[in-house]
């Protein structure tokens, strides 16, 4: 078997973890390490792990790295220099600066949605434009939203051809450890003008579609939710459009006699599956709220901002680096790995070293 591509993590917050997470999953992967601005409990849950910690500025962390009796293995530099490939997950606008860096240091880099389309001059979604980011040097996966609404704008125009999609996104305030966020106790039109910028964030993975997007932010750490309007070609049956849907993993059609209600019902059913984090990373699609009526398709799906990236930066390692041109092949590989599109209940052996950590998926 071919190498293992060596992967770095830059910044290592709620992304970040979940990305070096997945990485340290993958049998064609090996997770370098990640990088840490200060020890903290997320750092103490790394080491435990088994994963080697660089610390962004090692001249000021490394006293506080001994102190806590983390072992501190280098330098960010340190780190970026023993990689294939560099996934930043820094704050936004942080990657812009740490470009400087990959550029010099000559790594290619994954950038988050966050940063500019501009700075990379390819955004990134896997069903949607795979076959863009192959041997590609600088991509930036598109953000939680746009993600989601790639993932459904991409199997409805394949099935039946968007003439126009309109789409009103109502925002969680923060994450869950975003205590500085909000709002607390309003509804935000966020941005107040019109349209917001998510439509022609889509339109940077598939410029082709007409799309118009409004967004408000409210007062919940639990998933964003999506009222999505498409135009199609043609007159599809509801039927139809169920089935367009079922055919991608990314896309879970939420029975209605789950009785779910709620994103919060939502977010309680990853911890129940046992899912790492309970992490729900595909599109999560209320299927009583799907309708078609003529030209019409119409339907209600929560996004889980922590997680539903996650994937997309795994199969957009495999694109930049040459290891796989097939995007099916790929996302089947990313996404048993995963466990998306599976609802059994997950059993997760504790990690033991990085690259090393063994799941056991239920049959
Ligand atoms: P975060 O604040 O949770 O984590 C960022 C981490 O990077 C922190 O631990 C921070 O200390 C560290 N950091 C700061 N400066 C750094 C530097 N110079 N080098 C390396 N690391 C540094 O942020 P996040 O929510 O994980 O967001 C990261 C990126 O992912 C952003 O572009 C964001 O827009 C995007 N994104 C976030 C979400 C979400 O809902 N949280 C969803 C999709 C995409």
């Amino acid at each position: 078997m071919a190498d293992k591509v060596k992967v770095a993590l830059n910044g290592y917050g709620t992304i970040g973890k979940r990305v070096a997470d997945a990485v340290a999953l993958q049998d064609d992967m090996a997770l370098v390490g990640i990088a840490k601005t200060k020890p903290d409990y997320e750092a103490f849950v790394a080491a435990g792990k088994g994963y080697d910690i660089y610390a962004v500025d090692p001249v000021k962390a490394e006293s506080k790295f001994k102190a806590a009796g983390i072992p501190m293995a280098g330098s960010s530099k340190d780190m970026i220099k023993k990689a294939d490939i560099v996934v930043d997950a820094a704050p936004s606008g942080i990657g812009a600066e740490n470009k400087k860096i990959y550029d010099k240091m000559g790594k290619p880099a994954i950038f988050q949605g966050g940063e500019k389309h501009e700075m990379t001059g390819t955004s990134f979604n896997a069903a949607a434009n795979y076959d863009e980011a192959i041997g590609k040097d600088f991509v930036r996966v598109v953000s939680c939203n746009t993600s989601a609404l790639c993932r459904l704008v991409y199997a409805i125009d394949t099935a039946f051809g968007i003439k126009n999609a309109l789409v009103t996104l109502v925002r969680r305030g923060g994450d869950p450890d975003d205590i500085k966020r909000g709002p607390i106790n309003a509804i935000v039109p966020d941005p107040i003008t019109l349209p917001s910028h998510h439509g022609p964030d889509v339109q940077t993975v598939l410029p082709h579609i007409r799309i118009s997007t409004a967004a408000l932010k409210v007062p919940t750490t639990l998933m964003h939710t999506h009222s999505v309007h498409f135009s199609v070609d043609g007159t599809p049956t509801r039927d139809q459009v169920l089935n367009a849907l079922k055919k991608w993993r990314r896309l879970w059609l939420i029975p209605g006699w789950f009785n779910i209600k709620s994103t919060g019902d939502i977010m309680e059913m990853g911890r129940v599956l046992g899912r790492p984090k309970g992490d729900m990373m595909e599109n999560c699609i209320y299927e009583d709220s799907v309708s078609a009526d003529g030209d019409s398709i119409e339907l209600f799906q929560a996004v889980h901002q922590e997680s539903d990236v996650i994937p997309e930066n795994i199969d957009c390692i495999r694109a930049m680096m040459g290891m796989e041109k097939d995007k099916k092949k790929s996302m089947d590989r990313t996404d048993r790995s995963l466990g998306i599109g599976d609802f059994k209940p997950w059993k997760v052996a504790p990690p033991s070293k990085a690259g090393k950590v063994s799941v056991e998926l239920p049959m």
